[in-house]
């Protein structure tokens, strides 16, 4: 089998999103399922469909006009504002769009007009991360003044937090969010279906016991796919961390000096080695004159390096572009051996986006079975806001 490639079992997966969804539902929760991280995989799209979100959301509209090729069917919220050059390709591809800007916004509608389509608009509201967001204050001529325009339905309002500055969701922050819900039904008489209050950052929130007001759905990419918190990357409980792993092939098994020798100058990323200061009592044979090293074929071209999980018995030493050079504590690991390395989330993307990477998908864990009676399938069948045209 080819390496290096990631290993997706996506009956962890289904158990991930069967999880949060159970303990979402009962607080009035759903969950769209966010697929950015993997490349807008339909394979993935769809376990998380089965396993019960109620709506798919992904960042690039490239993304999404694969996964209907695929025939993925269900709601398919695009989660980063849209550029201007590509508002015709949104409206013909996602039911719903995140939005910030009004003259999108306005682009949205002539495009939704011309495709005689309707296209769903969620605008998001800036709550101290200081990514995307609409100020509180001018929050209300937006929606004015997308209420105005003809081929558009204003599904709701939302937030994103944690991405940029670290701000994590929490009862205040959260409330406002609901409150702005409940001014904007009085002022305009409207009903806003959906409160899409944030991220996997949420959830610790979420399943505080806390006053979860009007947020009515969460955006869960990292916690579906790691089975981690991103506030602080603790796994959360009950799920998987492991459902994606990535497999690489040993292709230099040596004992070598534990030191460099030569004149030193920089490395090819730009870091200059001191061979007399890099002392690091962690890593095996630090004191001896030689260890074991293995250097497997993966490097910055498919993987971040530092958000490695390895193997035990292994130590990063260093990672170019093709090479990544590990300290092992016993000597004689066989070239060809294949090693399984766990992601954190900026080593999965960059190994999902890689094109040197191959994907497995693998069923290892029994368990998978829908969670809910049989999903509604039909395009955009699950939020009424937005019908497909
Ligand atoms: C990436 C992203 C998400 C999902 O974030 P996770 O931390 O992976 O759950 C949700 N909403 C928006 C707007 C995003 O960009």
């Amino acid at each position: 089998m080819t390496a290096p490639r990631l290993e997706i079992d996506l009956s962890r997966i289904h158990h991930n999103v069967r999880t949060l969804v159970g303990r979402l539902d009962p607080l009035g929760i759903s969950v769209t399922g966010v697929t950015k991280a993997t490349l807008g995989s339909p394979e993935v799209a769809r376990e998380m469909v089965l396993a019960g979100v109620t709506s798919i959301g992904e960042s690039r509209i490239e993304n999404i006009e694969a996964m209907r090729l695929a025939d993925l069917r269900t709601t398919m919220t695009l989660i980063r504002s849209p550029m201007p050059s590509q508002v015709e390709r949104v409206v013909a591809s996602a039911d719903i769009s995140l939005n910030t800007e009004f003259d999108v916004i306005d682009a949205l509608s002539a495009a939704a007009g011309r495709q005689h389509r309707r296209h769903g608009i969620v605008l998001m509201v800036e709550l101290g991360d200081l990514r995307e967001g609409i100020l509180a204050e001018d929050l209300s001529s937006m929606v004015g003044r997308t209420l105005d325009l003809d081929h558009l339905d204003l599904c709701g309002i939302g937030a994103n937090l944690a991405c940029q500055s670290g701000i994590a969701p929490d009862a205040t922050n959260m409330a406002v969010l609901s409150s702005l819900a409940d001014s904007l039904e009085a002022r305009f008489a409207i009903t806003l279906p959906l409160i899409s209050g944030g991220n996997s950052a949420n959830l610790r929130w979420a399943l505080s016991g806390a006053d979860v007001g009007r947020v009515d759905d969460l955006r869960l990419g990292e916690s579906i796919l790691l089975g981690r918190d991103p506030l602080d990357r603790e796994p959360i409980d009950g799920l998987h961390t492991d459902a994606i792993t990535l497999v690489a092939e040993v292709i230099e098994s040596n004992r070598k000096p534990v030191r460099p020798w030569g004149e030193v100058h920089q490395n090819a990323f730009g870091m200059t080695a001191r061979p007399d200061m890099t002392a690091r009592p962690e890593l095996p044979g630090e004191g001896d004159a030689t260890r074991a090293q293995v250097i497997v074929a993966l490097g910055r071209q498919d993987v971040d390096p530092d958000g490695l999980v390895v193997p035990d018995g292994l130590h990063v030493l260093g990672a170019s572009s093709d090479h990544l050079v590990l300290a092992a504590h016993r000597d004689g690991t066989p070239v060809g051996t294949e090693l399984r390395f766990g992601l954190d989330y900026s080593a999965m993307v960059r190994a999902m986006t890689s094109p040197f990477v191959t994907r497995e998908f693998l069923r290892a864990t029994p368990d998978a079975g829908p969670s809910r009676p049989a999903p509604d399938l039909r395009p955009g069948g699950s939020r009424a806001c937005a019908p497909p045209g």
